[in-house]
């Protein structure tokens, strides 16, 4: 081993070294060993709220047209490498052009990729916390520096702040994230113009809750307005479509910002199946729609239901609720819940969200649980 900068006490400055001695793996790049990974504990229990997953599978006879095209696949061969008849069913569905769609593995891996095409060292991105924490962490895994602006008290965008961030920073990409996670709220049509308007670079909105929430940003990529070749918009199959399992996300934007994650995509990154499971899926946009609502619905009972018990919370556009217990810990609320075999996300050491914890909307019987664990835990 030996140190390229010569100061023997730096570990992350050690490099594995040709010679005769002991080989270890190098030191992991330096920048990372900073990182913590995001991870939703995955604890066998009957009540499964910490997610964001759909309760529901998806339809039955998308798995009986799934399983029949299983058969079809030639599995010797490789994908089709543009997965044309997904981004042509995608884009039929928003009513673009094909080039305006890229589809990954999962939003994450979208998100991911226009980090690797867009940002690295020397570049910076612009957020608002509390926010999806993966934006910024996939940031810095690639190089890229963040700059965090805040969000009001009760978790607003301010318009002076995104000035002051935008105007500082001068980021390659600005995220919101709309539905925002975890704190629940879609961004109104004006607030989502406002920061298009002030953010110099790239505009990504992430839709990961889109199908939940009243508005959408589709509208300012597919009508070509001002700013339409600045923006995309990332959507997934993980919720409303009830496909976690299958990892497939996608954006919508102008075809520049689609080649330009072409440039970083793997060869044949989205296998045969994955490419079929979501074509097919847009064929069940009914049942999609019925799902949506029936959580809706579930997502009010929720929402009345914890208005009368000691706890804040914050209106949702998603399929999740964003709570503070008034009067005991977090943390131990958690505990409760989780003894009573009901797991929700303790967001309660995330930046802003002191004391809070956020639970997904399942099933009806599943809230019930839920909301009675939660009582007993208060009482
Ligand atoms: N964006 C947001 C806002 C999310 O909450 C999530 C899931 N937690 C994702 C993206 C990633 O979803 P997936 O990679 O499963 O598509």
């Amino acid at each position: 081993m030996a140190a390229l900068n010569g100061d023997r006490t730096d570990p992350a400055a050690v490099v594995a070294a040709p010679g005769p001695g002991p080989r270890r793996p190098p030191a992991v790049r330096p920048d990372l060993t900073a990182l913590t990974g995001y991870h939703s504990a995955q604890v066998d229990v009957e009540v499964r709220l910490n997610t964001n997953e759909s309760p529901f599978p998806p339809p039955e006879d998308w798995l009986e047209a799934l399983t029949r095209g299983l058969a079809d696949i030639d599995f010797n061969r490789y994908p089709d490498r543009g997965a044309h008849d997904l981004r042509q069913a995608l884009a039929d569905s928003h009513g673009v052009a094909p080039e305006q769609v890229f589809c990954a593995n999962g939003s994450n891996e979208v998100l991911q990729s226009l980090l690797l095409a867009y940002g690295g060292p020397g570049r910076t991105v612009a957020l608002f916390e509390p926010t999806y924490t993966l934006h910024g962490h996939i940031a810095r895994i690639t190089g890229t520096a963040v700059r965090a602006g805040r969000r009001t008290d009760d978790f607003r965008l301010d318009l002076d702040e995104v000035h002051r961030v935008v105007a500082e920073a001068e980021p390659v990409i600005t995220f919101l994230a709309s539905p925002n996670n975890p704190t629940g709220r879609a961004e109104p049509r004006p607030v989502v113009e406002a920061v298009l308007d002030a953010a110099p670079g790239l505009l990504v909105v992430d839709e990961a809750y889109g199908q939940f929430a009243p508005s959408s940003a589709l509208d300012l990529v597919t009508t070509g307005g001002p700013g339409a070749d600045r923006v995309a918009v990332v959507r997934t199959f993980s919720k409303t479509w009830s496909m976690a399992g299958v990892r497939l996300g996608y954006l919508v934007a102008a075809p520049e910002v689609v080649e330009a994650c072409e440039l970083v995509a793997l060869p044949y990154h989205l296998d045969s199946s994955k490419q079929l499971a979501g074509r097919l899926a847009l064929q069940f946009v009914d049942e999609m729609e019925a799902r949506v609502a029936t959580l809706q619905e579930e997502r009010g009972r929720i929402a009345s239901a914890l208005a009368d018990l000691p706890v804040e919370t914050w209106p949702s556009d998603a399929n999740f609720i964003l709570f503070r217990p008034r009067h005991k810990e977090a943390r131990a609320v958690w505990s409760d819940l989780l003894a009573a075999s009901v797991l929700v996300r303790d967001c309660s050491e995330w930046p802003g969200l002191e004391g809070c914890l956020r639970v997904t909307v399942g099933l009806a019987s599943e809230n019930d649980r839920f909301l009675a664990a939660l009582t007993e835990s208060l009482r």
